[in-house]
């Protein structure tokens, strides 16, 4: 596994700070937002530490399909048809957390384009 040790949620998957999670797989780790923006905001994360899901796709494609699966199964876990899902990628689109994350977003009507 790659870790890094000054990254928060190397941390949380570690357990070493704690996270509300919803998923576990081998691969990846579902946690819940500490600051929720939907009733279900959930972040799905690879065990393996990459700064954004185009890093994460360049060393391991087929752990972004993981992604992908883990967070329709929280969706579908939350009862959720309808849900958004985000990669921010860059600190000029929010990203603030740089290890990659999957936002799963629903329980509310939204609107596009996002702000
Ligand atoms: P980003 O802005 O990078 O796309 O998303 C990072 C997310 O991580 C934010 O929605 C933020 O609320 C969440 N976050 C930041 N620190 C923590 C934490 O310590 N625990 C959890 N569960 N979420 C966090
Ligand atoms: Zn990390």
């Amino acid at each position: 596994m790659i870790a890094s040790d000054a990254c928060l949620f190397c941390k949380i998957i570690a357990g070493d700070i704690p996270g509300d999670i919803v998923l576990i797989t081998d691969d990846v780790v579902a946690f819940r937002d500490v600051n929720p923006v939907a009733p279900t905001h959930v972040l799905v994360v690879p065990r393996d530490h990459a700064a954004n899901a185009a890093e994460t796709a360049a060393a391991d494609p087929a752990l972004v399909g993981s992604l992908v699966a883990a967070a329709a199964e929280v969706a579908s876990r939350e009862g959720l048809d309808d849900y958004r899902m985000v990669f921010n990628t860059g600190a000029g689109v929010g990203q603030s957390v740089f290890h990659t994350h999957l936002h799963v977003l629903g329980g509310r009507s939204m609107t596009w384009p996002p702000g």
